[in-house]
């Protein structure tokens, strides 16, 4: 098999079609701009998942009549305008019914209730180690710390702090000490259960979590959380 390196790169792309493609995206660039505008969005930084669908289908609409000679620019903009209009309507709703809202962005969900990993019968969506990096991106050192945590529909944490006096001892978060966490207990103390986050004071090994039932332990640590 034979790559045809002209038709890779340029095909049956003439000069004038070139310029054409300049216009084309000009004119696609400025409606998009427009159209994000009237959607009535404010930003961009954390979208639900409802919004990335909207982002994907008016991307791919608007990029098309960018470069296809065969699809000219109104069309797409008639997909562009029914996206938008299908946004606003949508969000309508949402906005009216609390219902219809969580089947389509999902709901707020408790993560750490009581410096513990809140234990559910769904798996969490997404992974320990994410959530520890979470943890540690808002200067947490242990879960003690924490008195409630909230994963967003966004994807962003919401942290919820105990104040100095509250602080009680918790499972650690930081790599170097979290990785000493094993199913042997050295010596007896408060260690922390490695997957609900559970605080009991243990003096033997293969100890098995009241919580949980499971049998892996870290040392609870109890500093304050510095502001
Ligand atoms: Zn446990």
């Amino acid at each position: 098999m034979e790559i045809n390196w002209k038709d890779v790169f340029l095909n049956d792309l003439t000069f004038t079609f070139a310029t054409e493609i300049v216009v084309r995206t000009l004119i696609m660039f400025l409606l998009i701009l427009t159209l994000l505008r009237l959607s009535g969005k404010k930003g961009v930084r954390q979208l639900s998942i409802f919004e990335v669908a909207i982002i994907i289908g008016f991307g791919s609409a608007a990029g098309d009549p960018m470069f296809t000679k065969d699809i000219a620019i109104i069309p797409s903009v008639i997909v562009l305008i029914t996206i938008l209009l299908l946004y606003r309507g949508i969000t309508w709703v949402a906005a009216k019914s609390e219902a219809f809202e969580s089947i389509l962005e999902g709901k707020p969900m408790y993560v750490i209730e009581d410096g513990q990993f809140v234990l559910t019968d769904e798996d969490l969506t997404f992974a320990k180690d994410e959530f520890l990096a979470e943890l540690r991106q808002q200067s947490i050192e242990h879960l003690g710390q924490v008195r409630v945590a909230i994963l967003e529909t966004t994807g962003n944490v919401s942290f919820y702090y105990y104040n100095d006096d509250d602080t009680k001892p918790g499972m650690p978060v930081l790599p170097k000490v979290y990785n000493l966490k094993s199913e042997n207990i050295p010596d007896q103390g408060d260690y922390a259960c490695t997957y609900c986050g559970n605080v009991t004071h243990i003096k033997v090994s293969q100890h098995q979590c009241g919580r949980c039932k499971k049998k892996e332990w870290v040392k609870a640590i109890d500093t304050l959380r510095l502001t």
